[in-house]
């Protein structure tokens, strides 16, 4: 077969429009130029300790400057960066370096205290701090490359871990490329545009904004944390057109709001991550906040479907369409189904991943015929809109019929007093199985209402049979709820 390639993306940037704003962070700015400057530095830099001669380098970054500078510096080195999500645990974090065999991680000093615990899991992993790298010898030898190859692993993302062990997810320049330009296609684009990321850049949500920046042209105002005062203060001065969000995101930026609405500048909540509760999409409309729902997984490079705001009324809990270069079907035992019927949403397109970092059993499992199986239940109406229902490994089965966990959370976090809600199923002799929920409450109420509460929004085989009250749910480092480890906790 023949390979393909494009020209090296950001070379081509600034051959192009060098003087255009790449980043606004940390009160300044760097334009493509600038950027590009920085990243020959740091290229030339690490050539003196051979970095070129790695693989893999394992990157432990915050949404700073000099985390852009790395990962673009990495992608001129032809090495393939893998992402560590720094909230990991060291033993989390070990098991990952040791599933690539990386030798050198690259981290920001912010995280010396992580990498110290690190050492004891991993005593022969080499670790170069961001600032050391600026006191290595200028080897003034880098010459940079003049293509990217489109099948080249560009970044490794472990999955969150929802549903088992992680899973190293390779990600190509071609992956990253058409991803970019499935959301262009969707969006659109405007000499305005300035994309606004205050989702972490070691996930595909944060990354993926880098990448079209860089293919766009486009800044991007980079937040080293959420915080929904700066980021309305922004947003109502007129910076940012396009803003990429998971819910418990957008809800802070509406409480903060009062009720000023957003400039008409404003284009755009990309909304993902997870399924999206439906007050919430209400009172954006209410808001005025033109919210795209989009649905997506680190093996499709970001999101594959959207929802446009304007049909966000007509067809409010679907995920959308799928982006113009992918498409999606539902299938059931490798067949597929007709609309309405519930299945498992299986996705195609240039975009999706070609395979997980040594995972052949997962590998085999999971791609068939040119398709992904996402491991995710949803539908199709008859028009072609998604609706996803939930994880299949999350589905609890009662007396025959589908239970879905996400619909009985979304039911009780409409409860005001509840502020979290985790629900499972429970073995019973009758039923098979029974659904039982988790919350964490504001202020106390009896299961008995809440069960009362449930059963007026709920068929009766979907009413929670028990509620229990905990403190906290089992999140992991992704702060995604971790369904499975729900039963420790009501057996406690
Ligand atoms: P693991 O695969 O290890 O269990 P993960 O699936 O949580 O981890 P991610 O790739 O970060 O890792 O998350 C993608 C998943 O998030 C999707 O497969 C789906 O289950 C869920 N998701 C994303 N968007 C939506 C949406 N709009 N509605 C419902 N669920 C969504
Ligand atoms: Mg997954």
């Amino acid at each position: 077969m023949t390979k393909s390639y494009i020209p090296n993306w950001l070379k081509q940037r600034v051959f192009l429009t060098p003087s255009r704003v790449a980043l606004y962070a940390e009160d300044t700015s760097l334009s493509f130029s600038e950027l590009y400057e920085k990243v020959i530095d740091r290229c030339n830099r690490l050539t003196s300790i051979q970095l070129q001669e790695e693989s893999y380098v394992g990157v432990l970054i915050n949404n700073t400057k000099e985390a852009v500078i790395i990962l673009h510096s990495l992608q001129q080195l032809g090495i393939t960066a893998v992402l560590l999500n720094h909230r990991l645990t060291p033993i989390e974090m070990g098991f990952q370096i040791s599933d690539i065999g990386m030798n050198t991680i690259l981290y920001d000093q912010e995280f010396e205290s992580k990498m110290n615990e690190l050492k004891n899991v991993t005593p022969r992993l080499r670790m170069i701090s961001f600032d050391s790298i600026d006191h290595l010898p200028l080897a003034n030898r880098f010459i940079p490359k003049e293509r990217f190859e489109m099948d080249a692993t560009c970044s490794i993302m472990y999955t969150s871990g929802t549903t088992g062990r992680p899973k190293g997810v390779q990600q190509t320049f071609g992956n990253h490329w058409w991803s970019a330009m499935g959301s262009v296609l969707n969006l659109g684009l405007t000499e305005k545009d300035e994309w606004l990321c205050a989702v972490p850049l070691f996930h595909i949500s944060g990354y993926s904004i880098l990448m079209r920046s860089v293919l766009y042209g486009m800044p991007i105002r980079l937040y080293k944390k959420f915080d929904e005062k700066k980021v309305n203060q922004d947003i109502l001065a007129g910076s940012g057109t396009i803003m990429s969000v998971v819910s418990s995101m957008l809800h802070r930026l509406i409480d903060d709001l009062d009720s000023i609405q957003y400039p008409d500048s404003f284009r755009c909540m990309l909304l993902g991550g997870g399924p999206a509760p439906k007050p919430l999409l209400e009172e954006c409309i209410e808001f005025n906040i033109p919210v795209y729902q989009t649905y997506g997984m680190t093996e499709t490079a970001s999101q594959i479907v959207t929802l446009p705001p304007e049909y966000s009324i007509s067809k409010l809990g679907s995920a959308g369409k799928p982006l113009f270069p992918c498409e999606i079907e539902i299938w059931d035992k490798r067949k597929k189904l007709s609309p309405f019927e519930e299945g498992e949403i299986v996705v195609r397109g240039e975009n999706v991943t070609q395979g997980y970092y040594n995972r052949e059993e997962a590998n085999k499992e999971n791609f068939v015929d040119g398709w992904f199986l996402t491991g995710d239940i949803g539908f199709m109406d008859e028009e072609g809109f998604l609706f996803v229902k939930d994880r299949r490994s999350d589905l609890i089965i009662s007396g025959g019929e589908n239970v879905y966990p996400a619909e009985i959370e979304e039911v009780l976090l409409g409860h005001p007093l509840v502020k979290e809600a985790g629900v499972t199923g429970i073995e019973s002799e009758r039923w098979g199985q029974i659904p039982v929920a988790c919350v964490v409450i504001s202020k106390e109420i009896k299961s008995e209402e809440l069960i009362a509460y449930s059963r007026e929004k709920l068929a009766g085989y979907k009413v929670p049979r028990q509620i229990y009250f905990v403190d906290s749910l089992p999140r992991n480092a992704s702060n995604k709820l971790l369904r499975r480890e729900l039963r420790k906790w009501i057996d406690k």
